[in-house]
């Protein structure tokens, strides 16, 4: 970290500031440039927040130079984590499919789109029991009914399941039932459920906040790693932009190098979500394997246009299988693996 102080300060005002880098147990490196004065802070200074200095007299900026997350950063675990969920593995050399409805809407609409997407190759079953809409006269979900239809779902297809909790209580019933927890993009800042997620012993699949930075959502995942559950993985779900006639959401695949070149975590991305328009769900999972994110979560309904949510992203049975078979083929370009359906 490095404190710089503004032209007119006093030998007090650096001395308080040295004072309280000491005792936090760091080296502070006074430098008397010609016009400015800074001091460098030397030694694990994790605990010391920059935000603090910037409260002191004399003090007109302050400069982390470390990344404020640690137990996510590549600076604590440099090789790639491979997540396992049954016999899926999120990791280096391994691609995979996760589909299904956006929401559970009956145990007849779930198998029927479970058993296409695993004929089509996903490797995983999604579908939302717990929904957080943006309406609350919409379809809120259909709640624990939902989870027990998607375990039918499961056990008749052997696809594990990733379902998203919305709270605490929806969090206890998602545990019960869910291979991967799902923490949606409207929760990524709420901190007391990321607590309660950290310590859970199943993985949990971190959407990105639709306005979050890079660091803030990396800063989630901390929060989740903090508490001991060290099974995460990073999902870019689309960010807010300026064109909203256009697209629902700017899916940012951008940001996969640059994440995974700070974290070690696996990165999937989001096209449904990620773009709110079904004519871009192909193009960006084909890109999405292209630009090395480890999954995609795809929406697939059969009758989107009844479709109790999200129909407009939503993709066909169909259409499914056609994205799955370019993925499988830009996949081999790259050696990476995709599993196969049993
Ligand atoms: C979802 O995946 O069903 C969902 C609600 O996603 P998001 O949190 O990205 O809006
Ligand atoms: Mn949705």
């Amino acid at each position: 970290m490095l404190i710089i102080f503004k032209a007119e300060h006093t030998e007090d005002e650096v001395e308080k500031v040295r004072e309280r880098v000491l005792a936090a147990g760091c080296e502070a490196h006074i430098v008397r440039g010609l016009y400015r004065v800074t001091i460098n802070v030397l030694g694990d200074d994790s605990k010391l927040d920059p935000e603090e200095f910037k409260s002191y007299n004399g003090v007109v900026d302050v400069i982390a130079v470390m990344n404020p997350y640690q137990l996510v950063s590549r600076d604590f675990h440099k090789d790639d984590t491979e997540i396992r969920v049954k016999d899926v593995v999120f990791g280096p050399g391994h691609f995979v499919i996760m589909a299904g409805p956006c929401a559970v809407e009956s145990e007849e609409q779930t198998l029927r789109i479970a058993r296409a997407v695993r004929k089509a190759g996903a490797n995983v079953l999604r579908g939302g029991a717990y929904k957080p809409r943006s309406s609350p006269y919409n379809f809120q979900g259909m709640g624990d009914e939902g989870l027990k239809i998607l375990k039918r779902a499961s056990v008749e297809t052997g696809m594990p399941i990733i379902t998203e909790a919305l709270d605490s209580r929806s969090l206890e019933q998602v545990y019960k039932y869910a291979d991967i927890i799902q923490i949606g993009t409207r929760n990524m800042q709420n901190f007391s459920l990321l607590k309660e997620v950290g310590k859970l012993d199943k993985p949990v699949l971190l959407k990105r906040g639709m306005s979050a930075t890079i660091d803030e959502w990396l800063m989630a995942a901390e929060y989740v790693m903090a508490g001991g559950n060290t099974k995460i993985l990073l999902c870019e779900r689309g960010i807010r932009s300026f064109d909203s006639r256009h697209t629902r959401n700017v899916v940012d695949l951008s940001a996969v190098p640059v994440v995974k070149a700070l974290s070690h975590l696996p990165v999937v991305i989001d096209p449904s979500h990620g773009t709110g328009r079904r004519d871009s769900v192909s193009p960006m999972s084909l890109a999405s394997v292209a630009v090395g994110a480890s999954a995609v979560l795809i929406d697939v309904h059969d009758d989107a246009q009844r479709a109790l949510c999200d129909g407009a992203q939503a993709i066909t049975p169909v259409d499914f299988e056609q994205i799955v078979s370019g993925i499988r083929k830009v996949a081999s370009a790259l050696d990476k693996k995709i599993e196969a359906p049993r």
